[in-house]
């Protein structure tokens, strides 16, 4: 029995529910979970079924993809989640989605504005498009890097799908929510034609404010996991 146990079962419950409310679909997405304190993540295995997956089949890396736990391949994006691991102190969880209504999004290479109190929060100021470059390359996970110090929490990826953090996976999953929620109202606002109201920029910037204290005391090892 591994020392990651408790963590590759968060990434197997984690992706089963993803499935569930319909934002993985076959075997597009992948999940992730920094071990805190350890140059260590476990990450969902490469092209494999959900709802077959058990903890025994997460694969569980360093930060220079050595593997160290797991009989699989582990995801092709796990260059990707390693990177943001390393450039973002504060996120200790990572979903990739293909979730439809912020795909869509990344088709129109529109990025959502702060249109929600909640989104501003949770997700930061914007969220943004990263430029497309093809899965599991070095293009990518360097385009990644460079968009991620923004802060923000959620990101979609140019004709592609989303990428959302959290200082935890329950956070993370929040922000999944939250993402597609805000993504669907946004299209349905676009297709009006009408002007797109955002929320005041000083709300905005009052709500990222809390957010980047949160990332700064996660940072610091002082943030008490789901707490304000
Ligand atoms: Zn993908």
């Amino acid at each position: 029995m591994g020392q990651f146990e408790a963590f590759k079962q968060q990434i197997v419950e984690t992706c089963q529910a993803l499935v569930e409310k319909g934002y993985l679909m076959a075997t597009g997405g992948n999940v992730s979970l920094r071990k805190p304190g350890q140059n260590a993540f476990a990450v969902t295995p490469s092209n494999y079924d959900y709802l077959k997956m058990t903890y025994d089949d997460v694969c569980v890396l360093d930060f220079n993809l050595n593997p160290l736990e797991g009989h699989l391949k582990p995801s092709v994006e796990a260059s990707m989640h390693a990177a943001i691991y390393q450039a973002r102190g504060d996120v200790n969880a990572i979903i990739h989605t293909h979730q439809v209504y912020a795909s869509a999004l990344t088709l129109i290479k529109t990025p959502i504005p702060a249109l929600f109190d909640e989104q501003a929060r949770f997700l930061g100021r914007s969220v943004e498009i990263i430029p497309y470059a093809p899965s599991g390359t070095g293009m990518l996970k360097n385009t990644i890097s460079k968009h991620v110090l923004n802060h923000n929490n959620a990101f979609m990826m140019q004709n592609h799908g989303a990428l959302v953090f959290g200082h935890d996976m329950e956070r993370a999953m929040h922000n999944v929510e939250i993402l597609e929620k805000c993504a669907l109202a946004y299209l349905l606002a676009i297709c009006t034609e009408r002007k797109v109201s955002k929320i005041p920029l000083a709300v905005r910037e009052i709500a990222f404010a809390k957010l980047r204290k949160d990332q700064k005391n996660v940072e610091s090892g002082k943030f008490e996991l789901g707490g304000e």
